[in-house]
């Protein structure tokens, strides 16, 4: 089952000829969380053949406009489309009342019902969960509240053997207890441990993103370990100061949140409209963290599964 993330927009404020504002859509087991949405997302999606009916979360980081502009359209252009599913939005406080003043000038009424959940000053928290995954948010450190996201799997139940209820005649009725790890009892009375009766499932998979933020100390520790880190990488590290005065971040920033925060792959993005060519920016990265790569749009990436006797990742 798929965990994948489709960049739909990776520039910082202003947008470019070729890069959209801030905006993802995340794919976790056919649930689909798109998280922020500048202007244009909606046709960034699209572009990328996705019915955007199909969408079950959006997560908005903060409420500067290139995070969450493209919501106007991308709205209503589900209501013309007669949406009847719920949608829900977690977003900074102030959000319903934007878009309740936008709803009530335009007099317009949506063919679903929108809640609107705000997220929570502090700490990590859990906003969200079903049966397959949680969501949290956690704080970062930028002009206005801004908070990142991290989507993580949970754990699934071990897997049985081939061919091994055959093997031991297992009642159909003690599988799932099996494969939550009891061992089996069979007739003559032999105990058949359960690493002899099922394999581990895989470690569970994880992203997070990484908003407008400046570098702070704490914040290796709410993305810790995930198998993708989205971090803004606005500039490269030339220009420090003008991050730290801007509350935002540089390459080098992010590589040491990636390292810090013992990660798999780290993805830059949110690239300020004055670098054109961004392998500047990976090379700045990659002087602290070896493995990154560059956000593209229209590009997808997959998480890959790795499982607990795989050593070497
Ligand atoms: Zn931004
Ligand atoms: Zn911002």
């Amino acid at each position: 089952m798929p965990f994948e993330v489709t960049i739909l927009g990776c520039s910082a404020a202003i947008p470019t000829s070729s890069r959209n504002p801030s905006a993802q859509l995340v794919n976790l087991l056919g649930r689909f969380f798109l998280i922020d949405c500048g202007e244009g997302t909606q046709v960034q999606l699209r572009r990328n053949n996705f019915k955007i009916q199909k969408i079950n979360y959006i997560c908005i980081s903060h409420l500067h406009g290139d995070h969450y502009l493209g919501l106007f359209g991308l709205l209503s252009t589900m209501s013309l489309l007669n949406r009847k599913k719920e949608l829900i939005i977690f977003a900074p406080k102030g959000l319903s009342k934007i878009l309740d003043l936008h709803f009530k000038l335009s007099y317009s009424v949506l063919s679903y019902k929108l809640k609107i959940v705000e997220l929570v000053s502090g700490e990590k928290t859990k906003i969200f969960e079903d049966d397959a995954l949680e969501l949290y948010s956690f704080p970062l450190k930028h002009r206005i509240p801004c908070w990142g996201f991290k989507l993580i799997e949970k754990k699934q139940p071990r897997k049985m053997l081939k061919n091994i209820i055959n093997k031991y005649d297992i009642p159909f009725d003690l599988i799932n207890s099996i494969k939550l790890g009891q061992d089996f009892t069979a007739n003559n009375g032999e105990v058949i441990p359960n690493e002899k009766l099922t394999t581990s499932s895989h470690i569970p998979r994880s992203y997070a993103y990484c908003s407008d933020t400046k570098y702070f100390e704490k914040l290796p520790h709410y993305i810790k370990n995930v198998d993708i880190l989205y971090h803004e990488s606005t500039f490269h590290s030339l220009l420090s100061n003008r991050a730290v005065s801007t509350f935002h971040s540089t390459s080098q920033d992010a590589a040491n949140v990636a390292l810090k925060g013992n990660v798999k792959t780290l993805l830059l993005g949110h690239f300020s409209s004055r670098y054109k060519d961004l392998d500047l920016l990976k090379h700045d990265a990659e002087k602290i963290f070896k493995n990154v790569e560059i956000a593209m749009e229209g590009k997808t990436w997959k998480i890959k599964k790795y499982f607990l006797d795989e050593i070497n990742y």
